[in-house]
Protein backbone atom coordinates (compact mmCIF):
# COMPACT_ATOMS: atom_id res chain seq x y z
CA UNK A 1 0.00 0.00 0.00
CA UNK A 2 1.40 3.57 -0.82
CA UNK A 3 2.05 5.45 1.91
CA UNK A 4 0.45 8.94 2.64
CA UNK A 5 2.34 11.97 3.19
CA UNK A 6 2.17 12.91 7.00
CA UNK A 7 0.50 16.63 6.72
CA UNK A 8 1.61 19.64 8.82
CA UNK A 9 -1.52 20.59 10.76
CA UNK A 10 -0.05 23.86 11.60
CA UNK A 11 3.21 26.13 11.54
CA UNK A 12 3.60 29.02 14.02
CA UNK A 13 6.51 30.37 12.61
CA UNK A 14 5.27 33.01 10.52
CA UNK A 15 8.51 34.37 9.34
CA UNK A 16 9.40 31.64 7.16
CA UNK A 17 8.99 31.91 3.64
CA UNK A 18 6.56 29.03 3.23
CA UNK A 19 4.07 29.70 6.05
CA UNK A 20 0.73 31.66 5.32
CA UNK A 21 -1.69 31.97 7.97
CA UNK A 22 -0.19 29.58 10.45
CA UNK A 23 0.60 26.94 7.95
CA UNK A 24 3.07 25.44 6.10
CA UNK A 25 2.72 25.69 2.11
CA UNK A 26 5.96 23.93 0.50
CA UNK A 27 5.48 20.03 -0.73
CA UNK A 28 7.98 18.34 2.02
CA UNK A 29 9.79 19.28 4.61
CA UNK A 30 12.89 18.11 5.86
CA UNK A 31 13.25 17.44 9.88
CA UNK A 32 16.24 17.41 12.23
CA UNK A 33 19.94 17.63 10.67
CA UNK A 34 23.25 16.11 11.80
CA UNK A 35 24.31 18.03 14.45
CA UNK A 36 21.34 19.76 15.92
CA UNK A 37 20.16 19.02 18.82
CA UNK A 38 16.86 19.79 18.31
CA UNK A 39 13.89 18.08 15.91
CA UNK A 40 14.14 21.20 13.96
CA UNK A 41 12.68 22.07 10.54
CA UNK A 42 15.88 21.92 8.05
CA UNK A 43 13.26 23.61 5.25
CA UNK A 44 13.01 26.92 7.34
CA UNK A 45 13.76 29.67 5.14
CA UNK A 46 13.86 33.60 5.27
CA UNK A 47 13.32 36.21 2.55
CA UNK A 48 11.97 39.27 1.65
CA UNK A 49 9.20 37.49 -0.54
CA UNK A 50 6.58 34.73 0.20
CA UNK A 51 7.07 31.10 -1.24
CA UNK A 52 5.05 28.39 -1.72
CA UNK A 53 2.26 27.30 -3.46
CA UNK A 54 -0.72 28.70 -1.51
CA UNK A 55 -3.11 26.00 -2.32
CA UNK A 56 -1.14 22.93 -1.05
CA UNK A 57 -1.17 21.95 2.68
CA UNK A 58 2.46 20.42 4.22
CA UNK A 59 3.93 17.48 4.77
CA UNK A 60 7.08 15.94 5.93
CA UNK A 61 9.44 14.43 3.59
CA UNK A 62 12.34 13.02 5.33
CA UNK A 63 13.09 12.95 9.56
CA UNK A 64 16.43 12.02 10.25
CA UNK A 65 15.67 12.21 13.86
CA UNK A 66 15.93 8.96 14.77
CA UNK A 67 15.37 9.53 18.74
CA UNK A 68 11.92 10.19 18.18
CA UNK A 69 9.36 7.55 18.76
CA UNK A 70 7.43 8.21 15.80
CA UNK A 71 10.51 7.71 13.76
CA UNK A 72 10.14 4.84 11.60
CA UNK A 73 13.96 4.29 9.17
CA UNK A 74 14.05 7.33 9.09
CA UNK A 75 10.56 8.60 8.06
CA UNK A 76 7.62 9.69 10.04
CA UNK A 77 4.91 7.76 11.03
CA UNK A 78 2.89 10.25 13.45
CA UNK A 79 -0.82 10.67 12.07
CA UNK A 80 -0.13 14.67 11.33
CA UNK A 81 2.44 16.72 12.81
CA UNK A 82 2.69 20.36 14.28
CA UNK A 83 5.94 22.68 13.80
CA UNK A 84 6.61 25.65 16.71
CA UNK A 85 9.04 28.34 17.32
CA UNK A 86 11.48 26.67 19.94
CA UNK A 87 14.00 29.45 20.95
CA UNK A 88 14.41 31.29 18.07
CA UNK A 89 14.33 28.33 15.60
CA UNK A 90 11.20 25.76 14.33
CA UNK A 91 11.02 22.73 15.59
CA UNK A 92 8.57 19.97 15.38
CA UNK A 93 6.24 19.63 18.19
CA UNK A 94 4.77 16.25 17.66
CA UNK A 95 8.51 14.51 19.42
CA UNK A 96 8.47 12.62 21.66
CA UNK A 97 11.38 10.94 22.39
CA UNK A 98 11.97 7.04 22.64
CA UNK A 99 12.20 5.76 26.04
CA UNK A 100 15.88 6.34 26.91
CA UNK A 101 16.58 8.53 24.14
CA UNK A 102 17.34 12.98 24.65
CA UNK A 103 16.35 15.01 22.08
CA UNK A 104 19.19 14.62 20.26
CA UNK A 105 19.03 13.46 16.57
CA UNK A 106 21.37 11.03 14.64
S1 LIG B 1 7.00 23.88 8.60
FE1 LIG B 1 9.07 24.67 8.19
S2 LIG B 1 9.06 25.26 6.00
FE2 LIG B 1 6.93 25.03 6.66
S3 LIG B 1 6.28 27.10 7.24
FE3 LIG B 1 7.00 26.06 9.11
S4 LIG B 1 9.15 26.60 9.33
FE4 LIG B 1 8.53 27.06 7.21
S1 LIG C 1 6.96 13.44 14.92
FE1 LIG C 1 9.04 12.64 15.16
S2 LIG C 1 9.39 11.41 13.32
FE2 LIG C 1 7.68 12.80 12.89
S3 LIG C 1 8.60 14.62 11.97
FE3 LIG C 1 8.42 15.02 14.16
S4 LIG C 1 10.42 14.42 15.01
FE4 LIG C 1 10.24 13.48 12.98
Amino acid sequence: MEKEMVRITSCNVTDCTYNKHNACHTLAITVGGPNDPCPSCDTYLHTSQKGGILDLQGGVGACKVESCAMNKSFECSAPSVTIGKHMSHPDCMTFKPKSGASKKTV
